[in-house]
């Protein structure tokens, strides 16, 4: 069987360690969005609410929907909330991120048709990323408009797209200057100013002079910061193992799996592991770029990956049908795996379907 075991402990000692890097009032905004990167959002929100996060952070509104409809009653802020879903967010009270005019003449509008006036929600601001938020000359209007809008404005925020780069990053550099620029303006403002924040997981090790109110912190809480030594103090959560559903021998020169990808150069021992790339164990870790850990000992994929299955190469391995074998645990751990393939721990994490089992350790 396959499963994703969640170690909480694990993310208690995360939570703790990246905590303990900010001042005692900077507020923690745990990022769950993607299913907890993939690893599942209701029991890690439940977690972290009970270890003292402030927000919960979601990409899209049916995320926090389905954290509300848990239980979870705690400010959950929605990144990338979408027209189509206003009515929804609202009825959920989720706080938006408010990131274009459009977007805020749409949301104040659905605010009046509702008679409701101070709703919650937060500025997202481009400062050089460009990919979602509010413009400089946005912002302006934003502002002189405010008090005739029907929000109380949570925070103001912006994304780095660099954090993690070496400093000195001239890029980051620009960013958090135009960001300091923001910051003034709209503390100038405000009598009572907003919260402000920037920094994701690899801002927190690597700008520790950029928290200011409020941190948004994804990957770090699941084990992983983007640098070698930032990831020493953190541990992976998610054990990720299948056990062998079949074994059996090729002779030299047969193949294995679909258009022949892997010709024996010798007799071999084959396992079978019911995981796919329906299972988000994509095509790239297929002909021997990715592998399992059986006994301590690697196993190579052999050719392509199909959907529910791969094939692993245990000529020297001595192993037995229904044996665990172990794709990323602690030791062996996800961001190495996705780097053999090219990829990062968060689109290895983020595409594990719904269809591997959970278990919560
Ligand atoms: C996903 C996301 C984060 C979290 O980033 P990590 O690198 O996982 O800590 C923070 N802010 C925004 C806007 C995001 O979309």
């Amino acid at each position: 069987m396959t499963q994703l075991e969640i170690d909480l402990n694990n993310l208690t000692h995360n939570y703790n360690c990246l905590r303990q890097k900010l001042a005692s009032d900077t507020k923690f905004i745990a990022v769950l969005k993607a299913n907890a990167y993939g690893q599942g959002a209701i029991e890690i929100a439940q977690k972290l609410v009970s270890l003292g996060a402030d927000w919960l952070a979601v990409a899209y509104t049916e995320e926090g929907v389905s954290l509300r409809q848990a239980g979870i009653q705690c400010p959950i802020l929605v990144f990338y909330p979408q027209f189509e879903n206003i009515d929804r967010l609202i009825e959920h009270q989720l706080e938006p991120a408010l990131y274009s005019t459009a977007f805020i003449l749409a949301f104040s509008k659905a605010l009046h048709a509702k008679n409701k006036t101070h709703y919650p929600a937060h500025l997202k601001c481009n400062t050089g990323l460009n990919r979602i938020g509010l413009s400089e000359e946005d912002l302006n209007a934003f502002l002189a408009q405010k008090e005739t809008l029907p929000f109380e404005l949570k925070s103001v925020y912006s994304h780095l797209g660099a954090s993690e780069n070496k400093k000195p990053c001239t890029f980051t550099e620009k960013q958090i200057t135009r960001f300091l620029a923001l910051k003034t303006k709209v503390e100038q403002a405000y009598s009572t100013p907003p919260l402000f924040h920037l920094v994701n997981t690899s801002g927190i090790f690597n700008y520790p002079e950029c928290h200011f109110d409020a941190v948004r912190c994804g990957i770090g809480l699941y084990g992983f910061a983007n640098q070698t030594d930032w990831d020493k103090s953190l541990l992976p959560i998610a054990r990720l193992s299948s056990s062998i559903v079949q074994l059996h021998t090729v002779e030299k020169g047969e193949s294995v799996g679909y258009n022949q990808g892997w010709i024996a150069a010798q007799k071999s021992q084959i396992a079978v592991l019911p995981i796919g790339h329906a299972d988000g164990i994509n095509r790239s870790f297929g002909k021997e770029v990715g592998g399992v850990w059986i006994n301590g000992q690697h196993a190579p994929i052999v050719g392509n990956v199909c959907m529910d299955m791969i094939m692993v190469d245990v000529t020297n391995i001595n192993c037995e049908l229904h044996q665990k074998a172990i794709l990323f645990d602690t030791e062996h751990t996800a961001d190495h795996f996705a780097k053999n393939a090219g990829t990062i721990s968060y689109e290895l994490l983020a595409a594990l379907s719904p269809r591997i089992k959970r278990i919560i350790l």
